[in-house]
């Protein structure tokens, strides 16, 4: 599995690490202060300093932006308190007659987001899968204002092409936006691949220590930034100080992580991939994904998000996920600890059963979003749980036991709130 390094990677990780570094002048502190003030002193009558009130502007939140605006390569950042606010930051730019195209297999936050403003009449909403040429070309023929560019998806790791699409777009004058969670600016840079917009949920990768729910946003042109900075401001969801500084720190060893990440999660994929418990593995480092050449084209390395289709029923999984033991079942991903989770019930559970069905979603798919423990015990985590699963895999089919395929419904465990 290559990994192909782009010329600015070396860069990447200096402006990481020294973002806000030794820019003191008040003490000469070397890591950039938290300023949790809430509000500034004028300089005198009618005279204002850089910063007025925190909701407007923050030195800490403006040192983070600035760092992920660098790293994206883009004009200007806005740091929001979640992804999903920064999500929501996008849809001040469409107004009722507007269209808004989404890819079917984007981040169930996003979808329920714009379906719902939609059905209130806020904008028009297109969901479209976006590597069927046809239905794209349709959906950019009503002349969009925004397109919005998921990539790779979740839980099953499709890569689109963003050149290809953001050309397309901007040929019919639409904006594009590229929801860049999964990979972070150290794997994948948008706004050079001709997207105007690129954001992130930090809550992943960007902060990296699941201890921040945190969105960033970044634009390519000056104007464009000032004019959603204008409104972040406007409807209150700007990030706190807290979080922004956070997620400084954590920006710091962006680089080393991932690297490691990814490193850990090709181990991963090509143990899984010959493991005689797995029936497959989405992973797209791997030359069988059927958008491997995408990714290797368009991406700095393959990530660290997969996901495997276990062989055996929803006991099996059940049985999976009680015998692991360095692992966590829990949502969320790009944290350092290595999470597992199961779509189904957990990230897919507001979709009905048949829906998931249809996007590829099984019952025995489980997602891995792989951490930088050192990679022989995650393995050997992983081979004696899939171990003790085939047991039961084996157990259910000797007393066949319908599968879960067959229409068995599992009551989901976050009812829809993720
Ligand atoms: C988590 C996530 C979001 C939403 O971010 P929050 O920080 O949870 O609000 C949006 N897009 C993707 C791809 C995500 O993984």
């Amino acid at each position: 599995m290559p990994y192909s390094k782009q010329e600015n990677q070396p860069k990447l990780a200096t402006t990481a690490v020294q973002a806000g570094i030794n820019a003191d002048a008040n003490h000469r502190a070397v890591v950039a202060p938290i300023y949790l003030s809430s509000t500034y002193a004028l300089k005198g009558f009618n005279e204002k300093g850089q910063f007025d009130y925190s909701r407007t502007g923050n030195p800490t939140r403006a040192t983070f932006a600035q760092a992920v605006a660098e790293l994206e390569q883009g004009s200007v950042g806005i740091v929001t308190s979640t992804g999903m606010s920064a999500v929501h930051l996008l849809c001040q730019l469409l107004n009722p007659e507007d269209t808004v195209v989404i890819p079917h297999d984007c981040y169930g936050g996003s979808y329920r987001l714009f379906t719902h403003l939609a059905k209130r009449g806020l904008f028009k909403v297109l969901v479209v899968d976006q590597n069927n040429e046809q239905a794209l070309a349709s959906a950019l023929a009503s002349h969009p204002k925004l397109v919005l560019i998921e990539t790779p998806s979740n839980p099953l790791l499709r890569i689109v092409d963003i050149e290809k699409i953001a050309q397309a777009s901007h040929q019919v004058g639409a904006l594009v936006a590229v929801d860049n969670t999964f990979l972070s600016p150290a794997l994948q840079q948008p706004l050079l691949l001709g997207a105007d917009i690129v954001f992130h949920s930090t809550t992943k990768y960007l902060n990296g220590h699941s201890d921040v729910v945190g969105g960033v946003l970044v634009t390519k042109e000056q104007a464009l930034g000032e004019q959603l900075a204008w409104w972040a401001n406007c409807i209150g969801i700007t990030g706190s100080a807290f979080d922004s500084y956070l997620s400084l720190r954590g920006l710091k060893t962006l680089a080393v992580r991932l690297k490691q990440h990814q490193e850990n999660a090709t181990q991963v994929a090509t143990f899984l991939q010959a493991h005689a418990a797995v029936n497959k593995v989405y992973f797209p480092g791997l030359a069988d994904h059927p958008n491997h050449d995408i990714a290797q084209r368009q991406q700095y390395g393959f990530g660290a998000m997969l996901s495997f289709e276990l062989k055996g029923d929803v006991d099996a999984v059940k049985t999976l996920f009680a015998e692991l033991k360095l692992f966590t079942l829990a949502q969320s991903l790009g944290g350092v600890e290595s999470l597992i989770s199961h779509p189904s019930t957990m990230t897919h559970a507001g979709m009905e059963l048949e829906a998931q069905l249809a996007a590829g979603i099984s019952q025995s798919l489980i997602r891995i979003s792989v951490g930088i423990e050192d990679i022989d015990d995650i393995i050997a985590d992983l081979e004696q749980a899939l171990t003790a699963s085939q047991v039961t895999a084996n157990t259910n089919v000797k007393n066949s036991k319908p599968s879960a395929h067959s229409g068995q419904k599992l009551s989901p465990a976050f009812n829809g709130f993720w």
